[in-house]
C-alpha cells in the first residue's frame, strides 16, 4: 500500500554530511513522490563559481553577498537528474570544477550568502513537492 501524500506543496528534508548518500536517496524519493530535488550544495557552488568568474576573492564577504543577490537560480529536470540553471544557463558541470570545490566552504561561511540561499530554498519549498538535501535543511531551512 502506498502512503497517502499531502495534496499541497511539501518538503522532504534530507540532511547529512558529505558522502552519506544524500543525493542518491534524494533522487529516489523525488521519483517516488513525483517531486523535484533541490541540491542546496549546488546553490553554494553556483555562488562560488560566479565569484571566481568575476575575479573576486572568495573570502570577501561584500563581494560574496552582492554576487549571491544577483543570481537567478532554478532547478530543472535534465537527462542526468536535475540541472542547475543560473541566469538561464546550465551550470551543472561548471559547479563541479575543482577550483569551485576548493573555495565553496569559504563562500558558504558568509552569513549574507547563507541568508540569501536559505530564503531561496524556502521559496522553492513552497512551490510543490520538493526533496531538499543539504546539511542544514531539517534544522534551519
Ligand atoms: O554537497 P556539496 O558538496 O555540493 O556542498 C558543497 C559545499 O556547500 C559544502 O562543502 C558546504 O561548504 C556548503 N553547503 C552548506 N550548506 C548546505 C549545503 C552545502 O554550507 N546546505
Amino acid at each position: 500500500m502506498s502512503p497517502r501524500l499531502p495534496d499541497g506543496p511539501f518538503v522532504v528534508a534530507i540532511d547529512g554530511p558529505a558522502g552519506s548518500g544524500k543525493s542518491t536517496l534524494a533522487r529516489k524519493v523525488a521519483e517516488a513522490i513525483d517531486g523535484v530535488v533541490i541540491d542546496t550544495g549546488a546553490m553554494y557552488r553556483a555562488v562560488t563559481a560566479a565569484l571566481l568568474d568575476q575575479g573576486f576573492d572568495p573570502a570577501d564577504p561584500h563581494a560574496a553577498a552582492t554576487v549571491a543577490e544577483g543570481l537567478l537560480l532554478r532547478f530543472e529536470p535534465g537527462e542526468e537528474g536535475q540541472r542547475l540553471m543560473v541566469n538561464g544557463e546550465d551550470w551543472s558541470k561548471r559547479i563541479r570544477l575543482p577550483r569551485v570545490a576548493a573555495a565553496v566552504s569559504t563562500v558558504a561561511a558568509h552569513p549574507a550568502v547563507r541568508a540569501r540561499m536559505v530564503a531561496l530554498q524556502r521559496d522553492m519549498g513552497r512551490e510543490g513537492r520538493v526533496v531538499m538535501e543539504g546539511r542544514d535543511i531539517g534544522s534551519n531551512v
